[in-house]
């Protein structure tokens, strides 16, 4: 018998594989080429060349000592590009001791909670969300509190004011968001900053923010996503290549620790710690050095852009009740009936796979993900047209 914990997840997110059964099924039954998969967030879009020159490089490197046991923060060298990137970039002034290189933004996010966590200790999402942050919160003993966004999906500091409590350590931001497109302005980033800052002094404690930003670079109409990490003190940066390089397979990431995080050594130490103990031990080596090189490199964001222009113009021609995402390569449309799982059954019978709000906390919505190819993507809006 596995653990009560592992079977109850598995219960817990069978939706998900029920989908992917029923979507492997149904290829089998009608073809693939006559289903229409936008359930999944894995990029069909190859790396940019760019990646594969490096790889080449690298192989080419014998006898590099690059292939050992390493500290658990990553190679240092790597760590300083990163570091010197971040600042030219205004994105947190640092240097390479406040980077620890990760296992893509989910082994990131696990090493940052582990770190955190006593159980009890309760953590804040803000839904709608990634569903695995409930399992993550949950591997370290954490209990989930869910606060509500808007019908905007912007943060409300009224919902949260509800939330926070004094056993509030953490809270998972994520913009541009997953599932919405929602990416939060500088003035909404200022005023909920200032509610933690407070909170922090009304508790007499620290309250840690996880801004989880796999999809940093996928912002659209040239939106300058602001950051949020330099604005408050005791803040992590959870950032991942699986999005901007499209290399979710290859595992890399990382932690930047804002500096001004008071006891920074003590939680940089547990960083460090938590690498090991998780079973990491460290980022991929080849990973971390191919990274390091391609800092300004990414996939063509205008090829999502197009994607989310051409879906979105159909969908709301058609009827469908859409805030318009701003980045990411999501959208989540209100589902029209109100009942998003009733809504999905329907969207199933004409092929098409969507996912249910519901698996991001937030019903009566349903998400596309158009990573995938033009024609997959207009055989499913000619489908989720004669839904409305
Ligand atoms: N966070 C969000 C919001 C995501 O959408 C994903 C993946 O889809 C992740 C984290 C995990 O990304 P990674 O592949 O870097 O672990």
């Amino acid at each position: 018998m596995i653990s009560k914990f592992i079977y109850k997840a598995m219960e817990q997110s069978s939706w998900i594989r029920r989908m992917f059964e029923t979507g492997n099924e149904m290829k089998k039954k009608f073809g693939k080429e006559n289903v229409f998969d936008l359930s999944l967030g894995n990029p069909i879009i190859e790396p940019p060349t760019e990646f594969f020159e490096v790889l080449e490089k690298l192989s080419s490197l014998r006898s590099s000592g690059k292939h050992r046991y390493m500290s658990n923060a990553g190679f240092d060298d790597v760590r300083e590009k990163i570091a010197n990137y971040l600042s030219k970039k205004n994105l947190l002034k640092t240097d390479k001791n406040h980077i620890i290189m990760s296992v893509g933004a989910g082994g990131g996010i696990n090493v940052i909670l582990k770190t955190l966590l006593d159980q009890g200790d309760e953590v804040i999402v803000f839904a709608p969300f990634f569903a695995e942050y409930e399992f993550y919160i949950r591997n370290h003993h954490g209990k989930v509190v869910i606060s509500e966004t808007d019908d905007q999906f912007n943060l409300d500091l009224k919902n949260l004011e509800k939330k926070i409590t004094p056993k509030t350590k953490a809270l998972i931001i994520n913009s541009p968001n997953n599932p919405t497109g929602r990416i939060y302005d500088e003035q909404t980033l200022r005023e909920f900053v200032q509610f933690l800052n407070d909170h922090q002094k009304k508790y007499n404690k620290d309250i840690y923010l996880i801004s989880d930003e796999p999809y940093r670079e996928i912002a659209f109409n040239n939106i300058k996503v602001p950051s949020v990490v330099p604005m408050y003190e005791n803040s992590f940066m959870a950032y991942s290549w699986s999005k901007s390089l499209a290399v979710p397979g290859d595992r890399i990431g990382y932690i930047a620790v804002n500096p001004a995080m008071p006891n920074a050594s003590q939680v940089i130490g547990g960083l460090f710690f938590s690498t090991r103990i998780l079973g990491f031990v460290n980022a991929p080596a080849i990973m971390q050095l191919a990274a390091g090189e391609l800092l300004d490199t990414m996939v063509d964001i205008n090829y999502y852009e197009k994607k989310k222009n051409y879906i979105y113009d159909k969908l709301v021609r058609a009827g469908y009740d859409i805030v318009e995402p701003e980045g990411t390569f999501y959208i989540f449309p209100k589902a029209p009936g109100g009942d998003d799982l009733a809504f999905i059954e329907k969207a199933k019978d004409k092929n098409v796979l969507v996912v249910p709000g519901l698996g991001f906390r937030r019903s009566g919505h349903f998400r596309i993900s158009y990573c995938t190819d033009d024609r997959t993507i207009e055989k499913a809006c000619e489908q989720l047209v004669k839904l409305v």
